[in-house]
């Protein structure tokens, strides 16, 4: 007999633990990460993928869609590929249907069109799908695992690999959603918390967890065989293999799957790191692309403005805000020394500005998001952990008060992207500011001007009438 499982409490559960991910530290071990509050402020602020990449998820409300077209690539010419423009036209079974309709998805999105008929094919496919956040990648995979479970077979056939704790509980959020008329799929999250007895086997068909505890249940508890997977889901490889520990788990994990098991792979990102990892685990795969670049930059009007030093920088900021200055701007800076002297200095002045840093909790700037995004605050001061993500519409100037470096000091393009790519929008124009202080920093904004053949003008920011015209 078919054992039913509890979605209400499946749902009741990720909903509780979902309210929690706003007061703890995004964990990407098995457990909670502690607060580093005695970081230096002088240091640049650290980028963590895994941060931004879940309040991006927390904050957003709805689907990101894209005018770009998809850009596929097939090794094997001959593997068919379709794309639909309807759910309906999936085959679905129809209590996923149900569920579909019950999540308020009218149509696939962009990403939807190519990936679920691909996923869903016989006989399976591989796929490595890379678009940004937001776009309906969790929803598809999302229902091609829900769709290979044969509910006969009474042991793990699906299994989805999160590199953090929150993720993978959002994503079994997401399942418990779409199966809301599917009761006798039944799943279970191997994540810090959850136990399983030595020598007893798992009956359900769908395991989301983390790569530590997958490990463990498979090889030294011995709960399930990973032989038997017929589908294996890699979520946010980017953000997983920034982690060595979870590349060398999944790399093990993979090792042991069987040949014919379905390999699904998504990205946010699509560098030479990732593109390698996601070729040696995905063999012969469909690969999939949204491109963003080009459309970001397109509704960008991006300056430069010449300053000497700090009191310099603040002066052309001011000007050029006082002049622009409808909407809302984000200004990004280097150091969260620079940033709270910059906001002291801005309060001092009347703006009603707010700070984001890495020093606060998960919590805490998601109230300073909140609190932006219903224009609480004008200006938005941040170091580099927003750089990317979050979409706030109504931004319309964003300002580098710092110009992005890597770790060596050059110019770090990726993030220049990802800093002015959130004014502009929704297909809105954007302005984009530099403030250049050195001979270096002049150098690092016309690498960023090569790399994407797109110019950055200069501006004179005492001269308002030339202010007045951007
Ligand atoms: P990603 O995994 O790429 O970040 P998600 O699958 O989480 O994207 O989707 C982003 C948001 O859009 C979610 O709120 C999701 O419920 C919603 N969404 C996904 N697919 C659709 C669709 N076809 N129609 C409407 N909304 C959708």
């Amino acid at each position: 007999m078919s054992r039913k499982v509890d979605w209400a409490k499946y749902v009741s559960d990720a909903q509780r633990i979902s309210t929690q991910i706003q007061a703890v530290e995004i964990s990407s071990n098995d457990q909670p990460n502690e607060r580093k509050s005695d970081k230096d402020d002088d240091a640049p602020e650290e980028f963590i993928p895994a941060e931004a990449s879940l309040l991006s998820k927390i904050i957003r409300k709805g689907l990101i869609e894209s005018k770009n077209d998809i850009e596929v690539q097939r090794k094997d010419p001959k593997s068919p590929l379709y794309s639909v423009k309807s759910f309906e036209a999936l085959n679905l079974n129809p209590n996923l249907l149900k569920g579909v309709y019950e999540m308020g998805f009218n149509a696939p999105s962009k990403i939807q069109e190519t990936a679920l008929p691909t996923l869903l094919a016989d006989p399976p496919q591989n796929l490595i799908a890379q678009s940004q956040s937001g776009t309906g990648k969790t929803a598809a995979f999302v229902l091609a695992m829900l769709s290979r479970v044969d509910i006969n077979k009474k042991h793990p056939q699906v299994l989805y690999l999160s590199p953090t704790y929150e993720l993978a509980i959002q994503t079994g959020e997401v399942a418990a959603h779409l199966a809301k008329f599917c009761p006798e799929i039944e799943m279970k999250f191997a994540v810090r918390g959850e136990e399983v007895p030595r020598n007893t086997k798992l009956t359900e068909h769908i395991i989301i967890g983390m790569p530590g505890k997958v490990l463990d249940w498979a090889f030294k508890f011995r709960v399930f065989d990973l032989k038997k997977i017929d589908v294996f889901v890699l979520d946010e490889a980017d953000v997983m293999i920034a982690t060595q520990d979870h590349q060398d788990q999944c790399m093990k994990i993979h090792k042991n799957l069987s040949p014919s098991c379905q390999m699904m792979f998504f990205s946010a990102t699509y560098d030479q790191e990732v593109m390698d990892f996601a070729e040696h685990i995905v063999k012969n795969p469909i690969t999939i692309r949204l491109k963003r670049e080009k459309e970001i930059l397109d509704n960008i009007a991006q300056y430069y403005v010449r300053c000497q030093t700090h009191q310099d920088k603040y002066n052309a900021l001011t000007n050029i805000y006082g002049t622009v200055g409808v909407g809302q701007a984000i200004i990004f800076c280097h150091t969260r020394k620079t940033a709270s002297w910059l906001s002291e200095k801005m309060s001092k002045d009347g703006h009603a500005v707010a700070v984001l840093s890495g020093d606060l909790t998960v919590e805490q700037r998601i109230n300073v998001l909140d609190r932006f995004r219903q224009g609480k605050e004008k200006v938005l001061i941040t170091t580099n952990v927003l750089s990317r993500g979050i979409d706030v519409e109504q931004v319309t100037i964003v300002v580098n008060f710092d110009l992005p470096v890597d770790l060596k000091g050059k110019a770090d393009c990726e993030t220049y992207l990802h800093h002015i790519g959130r004014t502009g929008r929704f297909g809105k124009k954007g302005i984009a500011i530099n403030l250049v202080d050195s001979d270096h920093a002049m150098e690092i904004c016309k690498a960023i001007e090569n790399h994407f053949d797109k110019k950055i003008r200069y501006l004179n920011s005492e001269d308002s009438k030339e202010i007045e015209k951007i």
